[in-house]
């Protein structure tokens, strides 16, 4: 075990800071990672604040990672010092269940481990730290440029969690998709959706949002609290995917699906969403869905598509002291469109 600097918190009431964790020497199939940059997901704010009631404490976040390869186990094969590397959401699964045989280790029967909050052979801490340990069937290779490894952060979780359903649900050419919701989640789906060759309409409840969503790759953007805006677009989508982090009529965007149509959800509110109306779904036969993450196979396909079609993420860098002041801006919805824990200020 090594002691190592991080950045936390004890109780869901008290603000994020400075701590000490210990992590494990590598194992034989470990990669010892110096974290460079962490992105900052609202996952991290719901799990620090225990909005999800599951939160151990102390609670260090971080699933957006990038950093460079220090040590490796005797018997790791993919991965050498110097290499620049990810890590997203997991950290480990069962690896012999029906899903970790296909390749979707999120849904491991199991229960995968959690980058951090994990309840793995030990809890887990995350990318607010100077370096993590992981096995190399977790670790993601990076070939990005050196520049934009900042911004390349954010794919980890917000790239992979849009990326994941827009390819289960077909998103491509001749295909209306909606991405509800221009925050780290929206920003990206926008992107992926638009590269994946889709017909792309952005909602939002920002109206000073309407600009960056045209500059991100929307064809249109919707401001969903106007009824005419909505209607205009009623039984024309093939697939909506909703990031929202908050509970909202799901009808208004139910309505706007074609026959057969889904919208996926992977926003994660703390409270339920109200019902959608019955009648909304059957007579239309649409689909009300979820969507969890993406597995390791396809987060490394997701991180090789964005490299060949020049895709990162739009961020603003912060000082890991900084912390507590962006997730009230991102509470409030301020923040363009993801930040980003430079880790060399965690001294
Ligand atoms: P975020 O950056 O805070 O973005 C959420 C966006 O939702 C906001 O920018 C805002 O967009 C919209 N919004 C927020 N409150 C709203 C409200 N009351 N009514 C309507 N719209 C509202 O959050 P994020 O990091 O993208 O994460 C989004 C959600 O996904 C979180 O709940 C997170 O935990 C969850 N998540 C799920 C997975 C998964 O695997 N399923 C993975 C990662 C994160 P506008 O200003 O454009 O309206
Ligand atoms: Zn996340």
């Amino acid at each position: 075990m090594s002691q190592i600097r991080a950045y936390g918190t004890a109780a869901a009431s008290q603000p994020l800071a400075p701590l000490s964790i210990e992590r494990r020497q590598p194992g034989p199939h470990d990669v010892r990672i110096d974290i460079r940059y962490c992105g900052v997901c609202h996952s991290d704010l719901h799990t620090a604040r225990n909005e999800w009631r599951n939160t151990l404490y102390p609670c260090v976040p971080g699933h957006e990672i990038v950093g460079t390869v220090a040590a490796v186990g005797a018997q790791v094969t993919k991965f050498k010092p110097g290499d620049t590397v990810g890590v997203g959401c997991m950290v480990d699964s069962c690896q012999h269940c029906a899903s970790c045989a296909e390749g979707e280790e999120q849904y491991c029967e199991n229960g995968f481990t959690g980058t951090y909050n994990g309840r793995g052979k030990e809890n887990t801490w995350g990318g607010y730290s100077e370096h993590i340990v992981v096995d190399e069937k977790f670790v993601l290779r990076i070939g990005h440029e050196a520049g934009q490894l900042a911004a390349v952060a954010p794919l980890l979780c917000a790239g992979i969690t849009t990326y994941s359903p827009l390819r289960h649900w077909g998103a491509g050419p001749g295909k209306k998709v909606g991405i509800v919701g221009l925050g780290g989640l929206g920003h990206m789906g926008v992107k992926l959706a638009h590269a994946m060759g889709a017909q792309v309409v952005l909602f939002t409840t920002s109206p000073g949002k309407q600009a960056d969503a045209k500059r991100l790759g929307a064809d249109a953007v919707v401001i969903s609290k106007d009824p005419a805006q909505m209607a205009a677009h009623a039984g024309s989508f093939d697939f909506i995917l909703n990031t929202v982090a908050a509970p909202h009529d799901l009808d208004a965007f139910l309505s706007l699906l074609k026959r057969d149509g889904t919208m996926c959800l992977v926003g994660a509110p703390a409270t339920p969403h109200p019902s959608p109306t019955v009648f909304n779904l059957i007579l239309k036969r649409r689909q009300l869905a979820g969507s969890l993450i993406g597995g390791i196979r396809e987060t490394q396909e997701m991180l090789d598509f964005c490299a060949a079609h020049g895709i990162v993420s739009d961020i603003e860098t912060i000082a890991m002291k900084d912390i507590n002041t962006a997730y009230e801006r991102m509470l409030k919805g301020d923040v363009k469109y993801r930040f980003v824990i430079d880790m060399a200020t965690l001294d």
